[in-house]
């Protein structure tokens, strides 16, 4: 293996000039030498890998703006990992989001940077619990949010992400579903359908720690803030949002927002980074930033982003018979969502 050396911070500097441009409002000039060694070296060793790197919308902007190929949130990232033509996936974001990266995309090889990044949601389920509900409601189908391991969504029917949960649950014509493991976002999906929804009291840890009163109290003083809230938040929080949607929602809604509006005033509820990113795109937004970082994501930095490409690792393999039956869930959500698109 060949080790990388990194370039001395004033010739990185002036080669990634272009690429901070993109990123100068959120990241202070006086900390870009810190990361432009980085940025210049996983560039140049992303190519010669044949390489891509995924990044989720809750990474910090260093890696968001500056090496990520493809940005988005689970869903367009499991799209778009279906398309690409390189050998290697470098995925910036949590352990299932890798697994789904695989599933699509079996015959490349997947990385992560850090094996211990996982979620609250997906680990608050497994396999065996999810033969206990089919027990326990027979012939109910099992609708599971992609928010899950492998091993889950090889005993579910149908994956969901939180952008197209509700369509799919109502494209089943089934009078009850069980939707697992984000009791939020089943309450949030129960609200929006007549289909029974049986649930599970899995949480994310970031954002069951919004609560309606924090809502209140920004809103306490500053009447034009418009609330968007993603809804794995509790739905004290739903309520007195403005809007609820996915990442990929919230991103739209702000765009129509930076549009219409001169300088409009948003609170973001979801992960800190997220509304870093969408500043880094609509410049004209002022962002209220309560901040819930999520501690698994934020395991991805660039000196590990570079580690992974150097050593390639750490590879994510799934079991083929768990992957053969994980995929069928994901390829049946990615066919219900290109069919509602259409
Ligand atoms: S933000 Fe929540 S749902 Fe997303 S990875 Fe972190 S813990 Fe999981």
């Amino acid at each position: 293996m060949s080790v990388i050396e990194l370039p001395a911070p004033e010739r990185a500097v002036a080669e990634t000039r272009e690429i901070f441009e993109r990123v100068e409002n959120v990241i202070p000039r006086i900390e870009w030498p810190l990361h432009a060694p980085y940025v210049a070296a996983i560039n140049a060793l992303k190519k010669e890998r044949n390489a891509v790197i995924l990044a989720h919308n809750y990474q910090v902007p260093e890696i968001f703006y500056t090496v990520a190929d493809i940005v988005g949130d689970s869903l367009a990232l499991a799209m778009k990992a279906k398309q690409t033509t390189a050998d290697t996936i470098v995925l910036c974001g949590v352990h299932f989001m890798a697994e789904t990266a695989k599933l699509v995309n079996p015959e490349k090889t997947v990385l992560v940077p850090d094996l211990r990044a996982g979620c609250s949601l997906a680990e608050s389920i497994t396999a065996a619990d999810v033969a206990l509900l089919r027990e326990r409601y027979p012939g109910t189908p099992v609708v599971s949010y992609v928010n899950t391991s492998a091993e889950v969504k090889a005993e579910s029917d149908v994956c969901v992400t939180s952008g197209n949960a509700v369509e799919i649950v109502e494209a089943l014509r089934v009078p009850r579903v069980i939707f697992l493991p984000d009791e939020y976002l089943a309450k949030y999906v129960a609200s929006k359908t007549d289909v029974q929804i049986v649930a599970w009291k899995g949480h994310c840890e970031v954002h069951e720690r919004f609560s309606g009163r924090d809502v209140a109290r920004f809103r306490d003083g500053d009447p034009s803030l418009i609330v968007l809230a993603h809804p794995e938040c509790p739905p004290d929080v739903l309520a007195e949002a403005d809007f609820v949607g996915s990442t990929h929602g919230m991103t739209e809604y702000v765009g129509t927002l930076a549009s219409e509006q001169r300088a409009p005033r948003v609170l973001m509820l979801t992960e800190c980074s997220m509304a870093d990113n969408v500043a880094g795109r609509y410049r004209n937004v002022q962002f209220v930033r309560p901040c819930n970082l999520c501690p698994h994501m934020k395991r991805n930095t660039l000196p590990k982003v570079l580690h992974s490409l150097q050593a390639m690792e750490y590879e994510v393999t799934i079991a083929p018979g768990v992957a053969e039956r994980a995929r069928l869930a994901v390829e049946r959500m990615l066919d219900y969502s290109t069919r509602l698109r259409d």
